[in-house]
C-alpha cells in the first residue's frame, strides 16, 4: 500500500511505524535480496510508513542507502535515507544531497554517525567536516534553493536523539543539541535504543517544557542475546541494555523459538508503552531476515494497546545512579524538571583555567570592548607582513597548544564549548553539542577521556550558564582559515563570527528552545 511518510507523521491522528533496514557489503546477492524482500513485504502489508536505510553503520562500509533506497522507492515504499557526517566533507555532502533531491528521495535522517570503522585496507579517515546541526541547516537551506529552481518539494529532514544517558551533563548536552537541531529545521526525531521507560518519559517531558512539538518516534528492537550483549557492553554508541535485561534475554533464548517469541512480545509491549507515553510512532529495528516478526509485533500491539500501563514495570531499567530530570515516574505526568546546575563545584585548577580564559576572552576578543579598535589596527599592521604573521603565530600557538591542544585551525570556537577546543577535544569536531556516543560521560572514541561537552556542561553549570549550550548555533569551521592565526582572523573579521554566509546568518537568527529549570 502506498504511504507517504511525511503525510503520515505530520498527521497527529496517526501512529506511525517505520522500519530500519541495514544493507550488507554486497551490491547483489543474498543481502540485497533480503533487504528488498523485507521492503516488498512491508509495502504489501501497508502498515509501515517508510523504511529507513542505514549509512555505513558502525562506520563500516555497506551498500549505499541511496542506491538500495532508490530501488525500494521504485516499488512504491517510502524511504528515509540515513545521512551521516563521517565519510564526506561538505562538498561531497551537498553533492549527495542534490543527487538525492534529483531522484526524489527527500526523507533524510541527518546524524553525526558512528566513528570511522574498517574499510578497504584499514580504518577509514574520519571526516566530520559538518556536525549534525550544520547538516540540518544544509538541508533547510538546500530546500530553499531547490524550491527556487522549480522543485515544489524540499527535503523532509529529521534528527536522532539519545535520551538514555546516565550523567546529567550528557543529558543536558543531548537536550540542548536537540533544541538546536529543531531550530535548524528538524521535522521529526527518532530516539536511540533503550528499555528505560523513565528516560522515554523524560524526553517527552523535556520536549513539552521546551515547547518542542516535533513528532518523535521511539526505537523498538528485536533483541537477540548477541546484540543485547554488545549493547550491554556499550559497543553500540548510545544504545543501552541493562545487566538484568541482558540476563533475561539470555535465559529466554535458551530455547530459540521461545527467545524469538519473547523478543516479539517485548517489542510489542515497548511499542504500546511508547504510544501511551506520547510518542508519535515506533521505529522498529533488528529485523534481518523477513517481515514476519514485524507483522507479529504490529498485530500484538493492536491487541494490547489499551493495556500499556500494565507493561510499564517491565521497562523499569534505570542505570545505577542515573540522572532523571523529573521526579515523576511514568505514567504520572511530569511537573518541573530539575537540572541541578552547579551542584558539584569545579576542581580548583579547572575553575582557575576557565575563569582566566573567560577573562582573557572578554578583554581581547570582544568586538564591543573599548580596546577593540586598537587591537584591530595592530592586527592590520601585523597581517601585512610575513614577519608580523609569524610573530602572531608565536604569540598564539604555543600557549593555546599547551592549554587546549590547539591544532591551529584558524577559526577558533572555544568560546562556544566552555573554553575547550572542539578540534582537539572532540574526535567528531562537534561545534554545536555532543554526539550520541558518550558513555557515562566518557568519549565514544577516546574512551579514557571525558566527553568535551560533558566538561563544557560542568564549566557552564558552575556559573549557571547552561543556556549558552542552546542559544543560537555555531556555523561550520572555515577551512579556508586553516593554519592561520585565529586571533588575527577574529580582529580582522574573517572568522565564523563575522562571516556573512547564509549559514552564519541562519545561525545568528536561530532562536533555540531553552532548557527549563
Ligand atoms: S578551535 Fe581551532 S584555533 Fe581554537 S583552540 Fe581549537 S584548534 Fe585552536
Amino acid at each position: 500500500m502506498l504511504r507517504i511518510f511525511q503525510t503520515d507523521i505530520l498527521d497527529p491522528e496517526q501512529f506511525v511505524v517505520t522500519l530500519e533496514l541495514v544493507p550488507g557489503r554486497e551490491s547483489t546477492g543474498r543481502s540485497v535480496d533480503t533487504v528488498m524482500g523485507i521492503a516488498r513485504e512491508a509495502f504489501s502489508d501497508g502498515r509501515v510508513s517508510a523504511v529507513s536505510i542505514t549509512d555505513n553503520p558502525g562506520g563500516n562500509p555497506s551498500l549505499s542507502p541511496d542506491a538500495i533506497g532508490y530501488r525500494i522507492f521504485s516499488i512504491g515504499m517510502d524511504v528515509i535515507v540515513h545521512f551521516t557526517c563521517r565519510d564526506m566533507n561538505r562538498v561531497g555532502m551537498e553533492s549527495r544531497a542534490l543527487q538525492l533531491a534529483m531522484i526524489g528521495m527527500k526523507n533524510i535522517l541527518a546524524i553525526t554517525g558512528d566513528y570511522s570503522g574498517m574499510g578497504f585496507g584499514g580504518q577509514g579517515a574520519p571526516v566530520f567536516d559538518l556536525d549534525s546541526v550544520n547538516l540540518q541547516i544544509l538541508f533547510t537551506l538546500l530546500s530553499k534553493r531547490i524550491h527556487a529552481a522549480g522543485d515544489p518539494d524540499g527535503f523532509f529532514a529529521g534528527c536522532a536523539i539519545s535520551p538514555f544517558k546516565k550523567m546529567e551533563g550528557e543529558c543536558v548536552a543531548q537536550y540542548t543539541k536537540m533544541s538546536r537541531k529543531v531550530a535548524a529545521g528538524a521535522r521529526f526525531m527518532i530516539t536511540q535504543l533503550g528499555y528505560d521507560a523513565g528516560k522515554f518519559h523524560e524526553l517527552i517531558g523535556v520536549q513539552r517544557h521546551m515547547g518542542i512539538e516535533v513528532p518523535t518516534l521511539g526505537s523498538v528492537y528485536m533483541l537477540s542475546p548477541r546484540v543485547a550483549a554488545i549493547m550491554n557492553q556499550g559497543r553500540v554508541p548510545g544504545a543501552v541494555v541493562s545487566d538484568p535485561l541482558l540476563l533475561t534475554v539470555q535465559k529466554e533464548w535458551q530455547n530459540k523459538q521461545a527467545g524469538q517469541k519473547s523478543a516479539i512480545e517485548r517489542a510489542a509491549r515497548l511499542g504500546v508503552v511508547l504510544r501511551g507515553l506520547g510518542y508519535r510512532g515506533v521505529h522498529i529495528g533488528g529485523i534481518h531476515r523477513d517481515f514476519e516478526s514485524v507483522g507479529l509485533i504490529l498485530d500484538r500491539m493492536e491487541e494490547i494497546k489499551d493495556d500499556w500501563k500494565t507493561f510499564l514495570p517491565e521497562f523499569n531499567h534505570p542505570q545505577p545512579k542515573g540522572f532523571y530530570a523529573f521526579q515523576e515516574t511514568p505514567p504520572h505526568p511530569v511537573k518541573t524538571p530539575v537540572f541541578d546546575q552547579g551542584s558539584k563545584p569545579l576542581a580548583f585548577s579547572e575553575k582557575l583555567l576557565y575563569i582566566v580564559m573567560q577573562h582573557a576572552h572578554n578583554v581581547f576578543f570582544n568586538a564591543d570592548a573599548r580596546l577593540a579598535p586598537i587591537y584591530r589596527t595592530a592586527c592590520k599592521t601585523l597581517d601585512r607582513s610575513k614577519t608580523g604573521r609569524l610573530l602572531m603565530y608565536l604569540a598564539e600557538h604555543p600557549i593555546k597548544r599547551m592549554l587546549l591542544g590547539c591544532q591551529h585551525c584558524g577559526d577558533c570556537a572555544i568560546q562556544h564549548v566552555g573554553f575547550l577546543c572542539p578540534e582537539s577535544g572532540c574526535p567528531k569536531h562537534t561545534r554545536n553539542g555532543a554526539c550520541g556516543g558518550s558513555l557515562h560521560g566518557m568519549c565514544e572514541v577516546n574512551t579514557d577521556k571525558r566527553c568535551v561537552w560533558f566538561r563544557a556542561h560542568k564549566r557552564l553549570a558552575s556559573q549557571k550558564k547552561i543556556e549558552e549550550m542552546c542559544t543560537g548555533c555555531v556555523p561550520p569551521r572555515m577551512w579556508e582559515l586553516n593554519h592561520t592565526s585565529s586571533w588575527l582572523n577574529f580582529h580582522l573579521e574573517r572568522d565564523h563570527q563575522n562571516n556573512d554566509t547564509e549559514i552564519a546568518e541562519c545561525c545568528r537568527q536561530t532562536t533555540c528552545h531553552l532548557l527549563p529549570g
